[in-house]
């Protein structure tokens, strides 16, 4: 078993349309708009979870999670996340930090943004000066679309130490 550290890469984007809830980072957004899917189309934990699994070497959201299958239409992708946080941890791995970018020109996410690091801190269960969250807008190039990409760190989980 090696000791490296790895880092994975995660990257998403959704068509945004009118009427769908805005969820992103696990928090609704109040907004008209929110990025269509089969799930709750939340890029950012979709790029998110995208970024584990590649770190761990695992298998991909899609693969895994196939937008093909109806038992997840609809579905929280906190879900997503948290599986893929399992599989990690199987392996002995644990996330240390992770960096995110939102590109967006709609809604504004700047008044949401700590509520969003705060959830996404607790989905990974790190303080939160390990998650950082950026919002970025496109200046209208690119109001149609909703993007998220993200990095993350995972690192070997200490053994367990024996007591007494
Ligand atoms: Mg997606």
């Amino acid at each position: 078993m090696d000791h490296f550290p790895r880092i994975g890469l995660g990257w998403d984007r959704h068509r945004l349309q009118s009427g769908r809830p805005c969820w992103l980072a696990g928090v609704e957004i109040p907004s008209p708009v929110g990025p269509s899917g089969h799930s709750d189309g939340d890029v950012l934990l979709h790029a998110l979870t995208d970024a584990v699994l590649g770190a761990a070497g695992l298998d991909d959201l899609g693969t895994l999670f196939p937008d093909t299958d109806p038992q997840w239409a609809g579905a929280s992708s906190t879900m997503f996340l948290e599986a893929a946080l399992r599989r990690c941890h199987n392996r002995g791995w644990k996330v240390a930090s992770a960096d995110l970018v939102l590109v967006c020109d709609r809604p504004k996410i700047s008044p949401f943004r700590g509520a969003m690091r705060k959830r996404l801190s607790q989905l990974l269960q790190l303080a939160e000066d390990r998650v950082n969250l950026k919002g970025k807008t496109t200046e209208g190039a690119n109001s149609e679309y909703m993007e998220a990409q993200a990095v993350v760190l995972l690192i070997r989980e200490m053994p367990a130490q024996a007591s007494g």
